[in-house]
């Protein structure tokens, strides 16, 4: 990574479905601490928009751990009632219409009736196979989400940190990807894009397992004009996983922070349980040092 990299802003942009995990901590780490290193402001944005899964309790949560492990943020809100006042993705929704609409107008997107089943039963990795795509279906069926045409084969170029552009083009399992989901409510590809197109972050830190939604918003800038999302710079960080090699869930209570902190553990406690699972032999005290020993393989 280039020592005089600068950025304006980066986010942290958890979602309140489940308490946070060890998971969740080593990449709000990570992003911290390349935020610091490269000069950049941090956003809290709280991803609330999927309705059914969002609980106030993990809302609430997310304030408790950054707190608790003294990761700073910059800009967002600082308690609950200023999240439901100001800051939840309700608050953008018009936003996502507006870009739901021009979509629509150019005729870029069409409605899709396959339940989740559906598209399992014809795929065994539940790539959609386009059964809709021809179909030409009201856009304002019931019950339809609407996804978008990925016929067209768009070279996507990722900036990413270490100065490299990864030509890339969209996996299978995102062809046709959801822009807006059978409860009417705009999907994660779309929201995540116009919410950091709002925000004006130009540097996104995410899981591995984040870089086929990584295209999937290369994408749809493109077929929305969102020019900067293309000058954005990517870092995507190694994931941390189980025993079997398994990504960690938030159904896992004892990797919880929240389990951590009823244990009356320390925040040097978690990032050194977090080291133990990277296989990193010192003892680590705070996020500072956790990416210092990260650095090697950024
Ligand atoms: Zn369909």
């Amino acid at each position: 990574m280039d020592e005089n990299l600068t950025f304006s802003k980066t986010r942290l942009a958890p979602t309140p479905s489940g308490y946070l995990h060890l998971g969740n901590v080593l990449s709000f780490a990570i992003t911290a601490a390349l935020a610091e290193k490269t000069g950049a402001k941090i956003v809290l944005r709280i991803d609330d928009v999927d309705r059914e899964r969002t609980n106030k309790l993990y809302v609430q949560d997310i304030f408790d751990t950054l707190n608790f492990l003294e990761i700073p943020w910059h800009e967002g809100p600082r308690d609950l009632a200023e999240f439901d006042r100001e800051y939840s993705q309700m608050c953008r929704m018009e936003l996502y219409t507006s870009a739901l609409q021009q979509l629509r107008e150019n005729e870029a997107i069409f409605a899709c009736t396959c339940s989740r089943a559906d598209v399992a039963r014809l795929s065994p990795e539940s790539s959609y196979m386009g059964t809709c795509s021809g179909k030409k279906l009201p856009t304002d069926t019931p019950n339809a989400s609407w996804r978008l045409h990925t016929e067209e084969p768009l070279l996507l170029p990722v900036k990413t940190i270490h100065g490299t552009v990864i030509d890339a083009t969209l996996p299978p399992s995102m062809r046709d990807f959801v822009v807006k989901k059978r409860d009417t409510f705009p999907a994660y590809q779309l929201t995540s894009l116009i919410d950091d197109i709002h925000f004006g972050i130009d540097l996104v830190v995410r899981g591995e397992d984040l870089w086929a939604s990584t295209l999937a918003q290369q994408y749809l800038s493109k077929r929305l004009g969102l020019e900067a999302f293309q000058h954005t710079t990517f870092f995507h960080h190694p994931l941390l996983v189980d025993d079997e090699g398994h990504k960690l869930s938030k159904s896992l209570g004892a990797t919880s922070v929240q389990y951590f902190r009823k244990q009356h553990k320390k925040p040097e406690d978690i990032y050194a349980i977090i080291s133990g699972i990277l296989g990193v032999q010192v003892t680590l005290h705070d996020w500072r040092e956790l990416v210092g020993l990260l650095q090697l393989s950024l």
